[in-house]
């Protein structure tokens, strides 16, 4: 199959396409989407297909406007209405009881449903040139790292869809908060860059959810994302990301240090790639520096950040690294 790519001149197309069955990527706000109609079993089980992800893995539902949870979700309670005024469009996705007409293999047989309103132009098009509401989960292989830029996505996806919508390099960088509102108090299943703290005062209250899966709250949870392709440790300061550095050099695997300025500048690394100096700035450059190591080195140090800022960042460097931090 050819894979076409382009910007909003090809939003017709991709809302027929999306009609048809097909799967469409698409950029949002935090990562790139791979896009299949909400109601359709076939064009959900095309996305499945194209990422090689396990069926028990649930979709989010994108939506264009709170009108449209009406086609989705049951027994919305007030909370997220209020919760869509003050946070959409952007990165939240709010877990609520499924409508009967999105069919359970879009919520991995779960009987609730994630749904957010993306905040860019591309996505919230393309869910009107549908009419629709699209369901997608990032748009790489599954278990590789998510896609930060239409290349990403041609990378993985080339010949397994039709269409690949370029948005450039999407701004927050890594996948949404993940809030669950069919608990008596809400829980944040993943953390992104809606944090606790600035959904508490809209909420009263807001748990976090931490510790072991036992029994996964959302299938999902249990696997591990983001792995790059070569091994890939957490370092902590200079010091033992200059010793680890030369260790591995030494056993000729090649090594990087992915980090931020500061961390590179006092380690004295040439071989680094920078994930800038901010929480903001390391959620938006994770991914690509993650691709872009895995790509041109052997073995991947990466930066063990601390502080309550970098919470939604350190979630993703332990999926990265299986939780291996070098101290
Ligand atoms: P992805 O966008 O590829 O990260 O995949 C969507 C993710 O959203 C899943 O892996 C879950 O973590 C979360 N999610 C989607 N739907 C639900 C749901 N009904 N309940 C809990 N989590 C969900
Ligand atoms: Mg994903």
């Amino acid at each position: 199959m050819e894979t076409k790519v382009g910007k909003e001149e090809l939003l017709a197309l991709g809302g027929e396409l999306i009609r048809e069955g097909f799967p469409v990527a698409f950029p949002t706000e935090t990562v790139y989407g791979l896009g299949g109609d909400a109601y359709n079993e076939k064009a959900v089980e095309a996305i499945f297909n194209a990422k090689g992800r396990p069926q028990d893995n649930p979709l989010i539902v994108h939506i264009s406007s709170p009108k449209e949870l009406e086609g989705v979700a049951v027994d919305v309670p007030k909370a997220a209405y209020k919760l869509f005024e003050v946070f959409s469009p952007g990165p939240l996705t709010l877990v609520l009881k499924k409508s009967p007409l999105i069919p359970k293999r879009t919520t991995g047989g779960l009987d609730t449903v994630g749904v957010r309103i993306p905040d860019h132009p591309l996505a919230l098009g393309l869910i009107k040139a549908a009419a629709r509401p699209i369901a997608a989960p990032s748009a790489n292989v599954s278990g590789r790292v998510s896609p930060t830029e239409a290349s990403h996505v041609l990378e993985d996806m080339k010949g397994k869809i039709p269409l690949i919508l370029d948005g450039g390099k999407t701004r927050v960088g890594i996948e949404s908060t993940v809030l669950d509102l069919t608990k008596d108090i809400p829980v944040i299943l993943r953390p992104g860059a809606v944090t606790a703290g600035m959904l508490a005062p809209v909420l009263g209250a807001v748990k976090v959810f931490s510790g072991e899966v036992v029994v996964a709250e959302a299938p999902g949870m249990k696997y591990k994302h983001y792995s790059p392709v070569c091994p890939c440790v957490g370092v902590n300061g200079p010091q033992t990301a200059r010793a680890e550095y030369e260790k591995r050099e030494g056993e000729g695997l090649n090594p990087v240090l992915v980090a931020s300025d500061n961390l590179i500048e006092k380690s004295g690394i040439k071989n680094a790639i920078s994930l800038g100096n901010s929480p903001e700035a390391a959620m938006a450059n994770l991914f690509s520096a993650l691709r872009k190591a895995e790509k041109k080195f052997g073995y991947i140090l990466l930066e063990w950040f601390e502080g309550a800022d970098y919470y939604p960042v350190q979630n993703r460097i332990k999926k990265a690294t299986g939780g291996a931090v070098i101290r």
